[in-house]
């Protein structure tokens, strides 16, 4: 057994948080997984497998509506998953916590309401050039309809925003900001407190969303700190399962933004003539959602909780540090984002090999990692590349696995020597 490994004052044992993840004792082309995907989607702990077949070995049914006993209990067991994503990001109420289908669509949920109210011709949204394209397109569709602008904040040759043209950006058309907490691309770690005290201080009523898919499974999330109106993120890249989100708003925002979809459960009255809203945020939440996806979103969160998100940062950022370190002496490698604060996403390119080709190999050697634009081709066109190789690290990851990429990286070169 391997002792735990010690993060600065906090102790993390690496082997047992190992063993919560049945996956991992797998073998993927007959060689033991090295999981370093986690960027595109994470694996499950047995809590959250647990949690979703037990709603529908024990207690399943429709949520909010029936009177009988396993409507209860799934509907008290969704409700309690809100209390747990409200506690994991520490929001104000558990009624400023919206369930959706992930971030894309918390997003969109955003952009279609909030945005076509107060977003009008000639106004402006003001993104990041570091943007996953679900924080690009829904702002661009929404530019398109009421004749709007979508600027555009740079990067710099690091992969950081550039503050100050960020700031000369906002202007008294900017209506709204959206940005990412972590880019899924660079690992850039953004200085979200920042940017929303810049947009507080130069334009009135200017609003700003925090897409956190890749954040929320990675650092300490605290939704009033950051002084956000809007927070997005996935339940898949939290350890949860897929087909799940959370949008996080402000109260007041969300009482006073008209609803998305239309149909059941948003509703407190239907007539021909006239529709009553249900109370936030059941009136964003119509239909049926996903139930014990949902239940097990929440087990994700208390298992994120109990583990400690400061734990996790510290530990992550250690090994991040490794693997650059590590990384770095193979031949030809080049890092695309190197901010100065970045957290657990190393894209590389490797001179004159294309990464599909990485990937591949590396497939074969047991390691997953991804390859591609990463669904944020303005980040790639900004570095001149059509792709890149990325590996990405969760809870899960080790020194051993770095070593197996270092090697495997090695393998490559020789195979296109
Ligand atoms: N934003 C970021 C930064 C992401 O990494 C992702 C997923 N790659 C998304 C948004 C979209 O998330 P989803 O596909 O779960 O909606």
């Amino acid at each position: 057994m391997t002792s735990p490994t010690t993060v600065g004052r906090l102790a993390y044992d690496v082997e047992s948080v190992r063993r919560d993840f049945p996956i991992l004792s797998r073998t993927m082309r007959g060689k033991p997984l090295a999981f370093l995907d986690n960027a595109a989607s994470s694996q499950k702990p047995r809590v959250v497998i647990d949690a979703e077949r037990r709603v529908y070995e024990e207690h399943y049914a429709n949520i909010h509506r029936g009177v009988y006993e396993f409507s209860m209990r799934s509907t008290e067991a969704f409700e309690k998953a809100r209390g747990s994503v409200q506690r994991l990001l520490n929001a104000r109420s558990s009624r400023e916590i919206v369930f959706t289908r992930g971030t894309t669509e918390s997003i969109n949920l955003v952009a279609a309401t909030y945005g076509r109210k107060h977003v009008g011709p000639r106004d402006e949204v003001l993104i990041s050039a570091m943007e996953h394209h679900s924080n690009i397109v829904p702002w661009q569709m929404l530019c398109d309809e009421r004749g709007a602008t979508l600027r555009v904040a740079p990067i710099d040759a690091s992969g950081a925003i550039v503050l100050p043209e960020l700031e000369r950006l906002i202007g008294p058309r900017t209506r709204i900001i959206s940005v990412a907490h972590v880019s899924n691309a660079l690992g850039t770690v953004n200085p979200v407190e920042k940017i929303v005290s810049i947009a507080r201080a130069h334009a009135h009523g200017v609003r700003v969303l925090v897409d956190g898919a890749q954040a929320v499974p990675r650092l300490p999330v605290d939704v009033q700190r950051l002084g956000a109106d809007f927070y997005a993120f996935s339940g898949h890249k939290a350890y949860g399962p897929s087909g799940v989100g959370v949008l996080y708003g402000r109260l007041e925002l969300l009482e006073e933004m008209p609803p998305y979809q239309g149909g059941g459960d948003m509703i407190l009255s239907v007539t021909f003539g006239k529709t009553i809203y249900n109370e936030v945020p059941h009136k964003f939440e119509a239909g049926t959602p996903n139930i014990a996806g949902t239940i097990a979103l929440g087990a994700a969160a208390e298992y994120l909780m109990e583990l400690g998100l400061e734990r996790v940062d510290a530990y992550e950022t250690e090994l991040l540090g490794y693997a650059t370190e590590r990384l770095s002496s193979v031949p030809g490698i080049d890092f695309i984002g190197t901010a100065e604060k970045k957290a657990g996403v190393i894209s590389f390119v490797l001179e004159g090999i294309h990464p599909h080709d990485i990937g591949t190999i590396l497939d074969y050697e047991g390691i997953a990692i991804r390859t591609g634009h990463h669904c944020a081709q303005p980040v790639m066109d900004r570095f001149g590349v059509p792709a890149t190789a990325r590996a990405s690290l969760g809870i899960y990851n080790t020194r051993e696995e770095i070593d197996r990429l270092h090697a495997g990286l090695l393998k490559v070169r020789e195979t296109f020597r």
